[in-house]
């Protein structure tokens, strides 16, 4: 059940353990690194964001840890979100291979939804075990945007990040939402056309069409 304006966008994180999905979201949202950030409940954030000279209201959910590694998200939860941020740590090859899973999980859904790929913790190249070009690769082969950052070094490349999904994000919705209208107006264009040609059909079968109606 969708709740909030047709136009609020809704983006699920979502990612391994201590990845750096709460720095990431935050760094975002305040421009902040706080350091530590609570991991045992989902939080969601709401938020108006201004890009291209116009407000969205945006959603995000970010995921919480204390679930564990292996713990994903229902369909329910996953078809809430209009967008996906998987964030993995390129020192940590298990939360490589764990974005790969639910990258695969969300092209498994029955429409296109827009994927950013965060690679975290690019501070820490002395410890990597996952190289630009695997990620680079993993995007690529996915249809997903991709993007190295530090959430505790900077929120410049996470800005540009979020804001280049969030663009893609509205692309989608929008060209959903006309669709849907259009096949909406047309099947009242056809119901009023049979309609008209079984107006009369219709008044005679009237006491059978109520009967049918209350079955
Ligand atoms: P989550 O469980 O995925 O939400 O991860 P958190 O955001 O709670 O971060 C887990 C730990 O990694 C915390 O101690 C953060 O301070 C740390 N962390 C997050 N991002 C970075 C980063 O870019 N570089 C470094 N060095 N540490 C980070
Ligand atoms: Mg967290």
């Amino acid at each position: 059940m969708r709740h909030g304006s047709s136009t609020t966008l809704r983006v699920l994180v979502l990612g391994g353990q201590a990845v750096g999905k709460s720095a990431v979201t935050v760094r975002f949202l305040t421009r902040r690194f706080i350091g530590e950030y609570n991991s045992t409940i989902d939080l969601v954030y709401r938020s108006a964001i201004r890009h291209d000279d116009i407000e969205t209201d945006v959603e995000i959910l970010d995921w919480s840890s204390h679930k564990g590694d292996n713990y994903i998200p229902a369909d329910r939860q996953m078809n809430w979100a209009d967008a996906f941020v998987i964030v993995y740590s390129i020192c940590d090859r298990s939360s490589f291979y764990w974005a790969k899973m639910l990258i695969d999980l969300i092209r498994r859904m029955p429409s296109y939804l827009p994927v950013l790929v965060i690679a975290n913790k690019r501070d820490l190249e002395c410890h990597r075990t996952v190289d630009i070009a695997e990620g680079h690769h993993l995007a690529l082969q996915h249809g997903c945007q991709y993007y190295e950052v530090s959430a505790a070094d900077s929120h410049v490349s996470i800005n540009i990040a979020f804001h280049s999904l969030l663009r893609e994000a509205k692309l989608v919705q929008q060209h959903r939402t006309p669709s849907l209208k259009r096949r909406k107006s047309s099947l009242i264009s056809v119901s009023k056309k049979l309609g008209a040609m079984f107006g009369k059909i219709t008044k005679d079968n009237n006491e059978v069409e109520k009967k049918r109606g209350t079955i």
